[in-house]
């Protein structure tokens, strides 16, 4: 809302000395909120930096991890044969189905096979289920692979 203006002619000294306080007073908050503005900037892009900075690391934790199951999928080697090496698949790759569909007799499911052949008892299995629960989220899984697939059948 606008004041009603005084004309310059009715202007007293004080009258026209708080008025020059007044625009002092909004010079000084200017620059206030323009610091203030200044120093938001700064933190968003400080923000913005760090993500991109997070997003580049995760983007190339996923590569790897992606590069390590292919070759763990592709590999001759018997990942059943030693308890170590059952460990390592049964986290790294999963011994189990991962793909989001109905599950059928044609999915992978040895997880507990393999655990009853080594000896593992149910705490263990259970710890290996999280453990590769939690690689599953930030890495490749099964359903990365069912994705794959689909994306290379629709050329
Ligand atoms: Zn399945």
């Amino acid at each position: 809302m606008t004041e009603p203006r005084t004309p310059l002619a009715d202007l007293t000294e004080q009258a026209l000395a708080e008025l020059y306080d007044r625009l002092d007073d909004a010079e000084d908050e200017l620059a206030e909120r323009r610091d203030a503005g200044n120093a938001l900037y700064r933190s968003w892009n400080e923000q913005r930096t760090a993500l991109t900075e997070g997003a580049t690391l995760g983007a190339r934790v996923h590569n790897t991890l992606l590069v390590l199951r292919a070759r763990i999928a592709t590999s001759p080697r018997d990942w059943a044969q030693s308890s170590d090496d059952a460990w390592m698949y049964a986290v790294l790759y999963g011994w189990d189905c991962e793909q989001q569909h109905e599950h059928t007799t044609d999915c992978r499911n040895q997880l507990v096979e393999v655990a009853a052949k080594h000896g593992w008892h149910a705490g263990r299995v259970e710890r290996i289920r999280k453990h590769r629960a939690a690689f599953a989220q930030i890495g490749p899984n099964g359903e990365t692979d069912a994705r794959a697939a689909r994306d290379a059948e629709e050329y």
